[in-house]
């Protein structure tokens, strides 16, 4: 592939430890593929992994000249390895998809129509999510139901980062300069034309998820601190209720010591009432410090990711 403007479709498929589903992942993506376009490339993007993956990458990329693999330095997160390769993408749709085949490929000819009928995205709605656990899929549900009630946002409920999107849409996005990435909020913060095509979720074919609870909890934070203030006007909330609080409890301290002279004898009261402020400051701090840490981190212009070695020669573009 050597001229730009030539690639109809760039798929973009983030790889952390996938060395047994990358063959299958291939042979089923080329078979769909083959169908819709011969101009089409599969930027697979390394993200640190610990087996053979890149091997296989590599070696991909050898027999088949649309394959462009991305190795980054060390693992810098799901959603980073997704920005980088769309950053290096080159088509005129990008469709953003799992390793792990739970996002069927034979999906992908449906998402490219509806493109066609003029959508700008087109997301891959979970109708039903299989071989996952009940935590997994509770989690997910209350957490997409959360962030539609505290942010504006018109996000999908049960989306995840499968989808199709045009080059418009890939162009906005790299603009974007946050270095907490939630691209499906992102993605619907743009607007256009969006629509959802839904989907039984597969189980992963082989291997473990790698998003362990903590992962989940790092990415529903970004999601609400990018995209809501609500937490911050709650703790003005509770800051200002406290206080006042607080102060009637003094006038009423001071009026028992003076005027009725009875000191009071409350260790309790005492003890619950600094428990209490205690416990809401601390909360406050760590919900003002999420988002100063945010902060710190766009101010701190790092880049996003670091590219150790890749195939792609023409266009690269480091962020
Ligand atoms: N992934 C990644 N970096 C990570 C974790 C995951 O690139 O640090 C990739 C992984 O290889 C897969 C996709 O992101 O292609 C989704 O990961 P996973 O299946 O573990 O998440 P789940 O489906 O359980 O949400
Ligand atoms: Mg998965």
């Amino acid at each position: 592939m050597d001229e730009n403007k030539t690639i109809e479709i760039s798929l973009v498929i983030p790889i952390f430890n996938e060395e047994e589903n990358i063959g299958e992942l291939y042979r089923r993506l080329k078979l769909v593929l083959d169908t819709l376009t011969p101009s089409y490339e599969i930027l697979f993007i390394n993200d640190g992994s610990k087996d053979s993956s890149l091997t296989q990458l590599i070696h991909l990329a050898q027999t088949d000249s649309r394959i462009v693999y991305l190795n980054f330095s060390r693992n810098f997160g799901h959603q980073v390895a997704v920005m980088a390769g769309l950053d290096y993408s080159k088509g005129e749709v990008v469709i953003i998809m799992d390793a792990d085949l739970q996002d069927p490929p034979e999906l992908i000819s449906e998402l490219y129509s509806k493109y066609q009928e003029g959508y700008q995205v087109v997301y891959g709605q979970r109708a039903k999510r299989e071989g996952e656990t009940l935590f997994k899929k509770l989690s997910a549900k209350c957490f997409y139901r959360i962030l539609k009630k505290m942010t504006a946002l018109d996000i999908p409920l049960d989306t995840g980062d499968f989808r199709l999107i045009s080059r418009r849409i890939v162009d906005l996005l790299k603009e974007m300069p946050e270095k907490n990435k939630f691209l499906r909020g992102q993605i619907a913060w743009l607007g256009f034309r969006q629509t959802g095509v839904s989907y039984i979720r597969q189980e992963r074919l082989h291997g473990q998820s790698a998003y362990p609870l903590n992962k989940m909890l790092h990415l529903a934070m970004d999601g609400i601190t990018s995209f809501s203030d609500k937490p911050l006007a709650w703790v003005t909330f509770w800051g200002i209720s406290m206080s006042s609080l607080a102060f009637l409890i003094i006038i009423y301290a001071l009026y028992s010591h003076f005027i009725l002279e009875q000191t009071m004898s409350g260790w309790t009261s005492l003890i619950i009432s600094v428990m209490f402020l205690g416990g809401i400051q601390l909360i406050s701090i760590g919900i003002i410090g999420q988002y100063i840490s945010r902060i710190t981190k766009d101010v701190r212009q790092r880049p996003l990711y670091i590219v150790e070695s890749t195939n792609q020669t023409t266009g690269s573009k480091i962020q």
